[in-house]
């Protein structure tokens, strides 16, 4: 357990890791383009200078070749008076002589964009602009990006922290929910799921469903255990009793023998009575194994009336069998003929002789059906819903051998396959014990 808060922290950490990540690509590409918008916008202006000086260039030219060093100058006076930007001219003769046309006051010779045109004199007229404007532009195109960065940095920290917090929140709710059950024991911790079922959501119902399941089979083997603690304290007792009384007297090998036979009885019916107390609790928590296959009913059917002909001719009661062709369950075939067997011990068990008690196995809507009916002592109506309940024995049956859980057993084997069983019975005249299964997929 010290290692709980270790491992609380990291969801968190998780979440931190995929925020530092995401927050380092949205910034990274989002410089990228910062910088590219600027390179682009700087690269432009740039462009646009270039084309200013060479379309002057090439009126500076033209006016030389038309008049000359006048027509250039002339030129050059009437440009510099109505163009909005002012430009610096320098003409180079060919014997080196500078003559400057234009220096507008106050520019800086060095931060000039220049371009030179040699004439076919070999005159060189020179064009400069100041570069001043530009630079200026881009300093403000510069603090203007450089905010927009520290928003991008700021808006994706911001969301990143947020995106993986709420991404991370069911990892860290699930995380702390496992660790409530491991440092309570307890299985009824649950994880909160969000309406909109996204991939983690699901993933949250699922391990609630397997905590359903495991809290299920816990308190029916919990259930269990002290059902059965509780049920064998009488058989325990009396086991106990017989011995004790064996060995209060005085030393008796006729006694001995009497009270070992009561206890090997006793000892067995504490046996199946553990047996089937914990196929009843299997059944009922959805532990029992069942391997399922497609089963004729007919088969169970002459399986039961093979087993119980001996019985019930013992009694003088008849058995009668009938089944539909092709009905089949998908169904555990052992456990079905366990139920086939304890509703049949039960029908000749109850019916005394001279009676009648009928298997059959038929489909009915869709379903398949077995179905054992007597004409025995039948059940009394303020009986019949707890017939079912473990070690209830009705009143007229004490007489006969029996434990009361056969019918529970039935019951649990029954519905683990998704099936119900129903009686049907009128006292005096006998019982029907309806078992439904469902059909093969
Ligand atoms: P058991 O037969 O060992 O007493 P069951 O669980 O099989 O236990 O049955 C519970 C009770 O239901 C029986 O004690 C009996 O009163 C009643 N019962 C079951 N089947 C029949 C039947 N075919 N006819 C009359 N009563 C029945």
């Amino acid at each position: 357990m010290s290692s709980a808060p270790e491992r609380d922290g990291r969801p968190l950490v998780y979440g931190l890791r995929i925020g530092v990540w995401y927050a380092t690509l949205f910034v990274a590409g989002s410089m990228a383009i910062v910088t590219l918008t600027y390179l682009l916008a700087s690269a432009s202006l740039a462009q646009r200078d270039r084309q200013l000086i060479d379309s002057k260039l090439g009126l500076y030219a033209t006016a030389y070749d038309r008049g000359g060093l006048d027509a250039l100058a002339a030129t050059v006076q009437a440009e510099q008076q109505t163009a909005p930007e002012r430009l610096f001219v320098r003409v180079v003769d060919r014997g080196a002589e500078a003559i400057v046309l234009s220096q507008p006051q106050g520019w800086d010779v060095a931060s000039l964009e220049t371009g030179s045109i040699r004439l076919a004199d070999g005159t060189l007229v020179q064009v400069g602009k100041s570069t001043e404007a530009r630079d200026d532009l881009l300093a403000r195109f510069r603090a203007a990006l450089g905010l927009v960065t520290l928003s991008v940095v700021l808006i994706a920290l911001t969301g990143g922290v947020i995106a993986t917090q709420t991404a991370v929140k069911p990892i860290r709710q699930l995380t702390e929910a496992v660790q409530r059950i491991i440092a309570t024991g307890r299985t009824d911790s649950r994880v909160p799921i969000a309406e909109h079922r996204d991939s983690i959501d699901e993933l949250s119902a699922l391990f609630n469903a397997m905590l359903d399941k495991i809290e299920g089979l816990v308190t029916g083997m919990r259930g269990a255990l002290d059902n059965v603690s509780h049920d064998l304290r009488t058989p325990m007792t009396r086991l106990r009793a017989s011995a004790e009384l064996a060995l209060a007297g005085p030393p008796d090998i006729g006694r001995y023998r009497e009270a070992l036979a009561d206890c090997v009885e006793e000892a067995d019916r504490v046996l199946v009575m553990l047996t089937t107390l914990m196929d009843i609790t299997e059944a009922e928590s959805g532990a029992m194994p069942l391997k399922r296959e497609p089963v004729a009913l007919a088969d169970i059917v002459s399986r039961a009336v093979d087993l119980y002909r001996d019985t019930a001719d013992a009694k003088g009661v008849t058995l009668a069998a009938s089944a539909d062709d092709g009905v089949r369950a998908s169904v555990d075939r052992t456990r079905l003929e366990q139920v086939a067997a304890n509703l049949l011990d039960n029908a000749i068990k109850y019916t005394a002789a001279g009676g009648r008690v009928e298997v059959s196995a038929r489909r009915e809507g869709g379903r398949a059906v077995l179905r054992v009916s007597d004409t025995g002592l039948g059940i009394p109506p303020d009986e019949q819903p707890r017939i079912w309940d473990r070690l209830f024995r009705g009143d007229q049956s004490r007489a006969e051998r029996g434990l009361g859980l056969g019918l529970s057993l039935v019951k649990a084997v029954v519905e683990a396959h998704g099936g119900a069983v129903s009686v049907d019975s009128q006292l005096g005249h006998g019982s029907t014990f309806t078992v439904s299964l469902p059909p093969e997929p």
